[in-house]
């Protein structure tokens, strides 16, 4: 078994907001992440892939099929834009770093048919990121 990992990067702004809760706790829990107005991170995404090397071209995936997945299913979509008002399944689920990962890994795994999706790894910041590897 061999993995594989690619990374792209993609910019977009969040706010950090949940209804049920009062607005001093909205504040206290999200702190500057709770302006209504937003803010914006450089996102770095690393996918990982994992399957068995194609005895006849050496390769574990087809690279340019794994790029293009990743541009048309993640980085299209999520790249420039204001999650929380234009990525459906942010209008009612706070788009943290740790729901994003989980939401890029539900909007890959169906697409990747060739090699078995392992890691979805997105870095907020240089110094903190997040791992999901499908479990519930
Ligand atoms: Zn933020």
């Amino acid at each position: 078994m061999v993995y594989l990992t690619r990374k792209a990067e993609f910019s977009a702004s969040h706010y950090y907001h949940n209804p049920q809760f009062s607005a001093e706790e909205n504040q206290r829990v999200f702190g500057k992440c709770n302006n209504p107005n937003g803010h914006g991170h450089n996102y770095t995404l690393e996918i990982t892939v994992k399957g068995q090397v194609d005895e006849r071209s050496g390769f574990v995936v087809d690279l340019k099929e794994l790029k293009e997945i990743m541009n048309r299913e993640v980085i299209d979509l999520l790249d420039h834009r204001f999650l929380n008002k234009e990525v459906a399944e942010f209008k009612d689920l706070i788009p943290t770093t740790e729901n994003l990962a989980i939401s890029i890994w539900k909007r890959l795994q169906p697409r990747l048919r060739v090699a078995q999706l392992h890691r979805v790894r997105v870095y907020e910041t240089e110094d903190l990121f997040v791992d999901y590897y499908g479990e519930a």
